[in-house]
């Protein structure tokens, strides 16, 4: 674990930073008046020590502005101070420190706050990654998809870049459940899942929409690249060997709707619904193929 103390005091860089040495963490140094956001960049700790000593007005900018970006928004921060300076400290935990250390330092005391900080930080990560998620196929689930869905929509519409949206189901998969049995049927899906998740580009949201449906978003992608994808994951799953307890299956297909956003209103439901659509066509025109929404396209039923 990687731990960034920024305090100019001597004492403090080698005191504190010889007590984490030795119990393994790994350390970096920044003056206290020097760049720590650069050195939070580049360095990423997964701790940031933070002197709020003599330059608090200075500490306490670096904190705004680690507490209003993403990328450092979590980043757990322990302020070092002289001693118990009270409206500093309560300042610094109003804009979002953790905790803070004051000398004499004690080693098993700062340890300790180190170790309970990170396990909170470690809980709150899985904990948002479990919310996010879908707990069969680790894919993102509906939830999490349709909120990604909203933002990248709109910047879509801001930026005048089209962006796809990719319907898939699994063909027949009702047969094999009935067939392989249920816990087979699940083997199954989240092996597809996977297939799906590594045809797709790595900044392609791929989620979990329903039973056996997949839903993509590929922000920046026409039409046509979107279908291009599809084809890729829909060749992957017919060349899959797929196996139920070490059993190979029979060959298991894919069908997959496109549909693109390019202008106009950007409401995800309109796209799904176009996605859905294109769906169906390819289900009807025979299953196991791509097909790409067109206007004035429209299911029988
Ligand atoms: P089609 O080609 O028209 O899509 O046929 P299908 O059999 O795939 O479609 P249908 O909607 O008739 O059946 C979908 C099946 O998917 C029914 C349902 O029990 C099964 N299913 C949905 N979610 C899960 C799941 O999490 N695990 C398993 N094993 N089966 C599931
Ligand atoms: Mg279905
Ligand atoms: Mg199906």
């Amino acid at each position: 674990m990687k731990v960034l103390i920024a305090d100019t005091a001597v004492e403090t860089k080698q005191i504190l930073g010889k007590m984490l040495t030795d119990e393994g963490y790994e350390c970096c140094f920044v003056e206290e008046g020097g760049d720590v956001l650069g050195k939070v960049y580049s360095e990423s700790p997964d701790v940031l020590f933070l002197s709020v000593n003599a330059t608090g007005g200075r500490c306490f900018g670096v904190l705004k502005k680690l507490k209003s970006a993403p990328s450092t928004v979590d980043m757990p921060v322990i302020l070092i101070s002289a001693g118990r300076a009270q409206k500093r400290l309560s300042k610094g935990y109003l804009l979002g420190a953790y905790d803070y250390i004051c000398r004499p330092y004690f080693k098993e005391e700062v340890i300790a706050r180190l170790k309970n900080i990170t396990y909170i930080r470690n809980k709150t990560r899985e904990l948002e990654f479990a919310m996010d998620r879908d707990c069969l196929t680790g894919l993102y689930n509906r939830g999490f998809f349709m909120d990604r869905l909203v933002e990248e929509l709109s910047w879509s519409l801001s930026y005048g870049e089209p962006l796809s949206l990719m319907m898939l189901d699994i063909d027949f998969f009702k047969k094999i459940n009935d067939t392989y049995g249920h816990r087979c049927g699940d083997e199954v899906l989240a092996k597809i899942a996977k297939i799906v998740l590594s045809t797709v580009r790595r900044n392609d949201i791929a989620g979990r929409y329903g039973g056996e449906e997949f839903i993509v978003m590929m922000s920046n992608t026409s039409s046509g690249t979107a279908a291009a994808v599809g084809e890729r994951a829909r060749q992957a799953v017919q060349d899959a060997e797929l196996l139920c307890d070490g059993s190979p299956l029979s060959s298991v297909t894919i069908s997959i709707g496109v549909a693109t956003f390019e202008t106009g209103d950007p409401a995800p439901e309109a796209l799904i619904r176009q996605a859905d659509r294109a769906l169906y066509m390819a289900k009807e025109g025979g299953r196991n193929r791509v097909c790409v929404h067109m206007d004035g396209s429209r299911p029988d039923a």
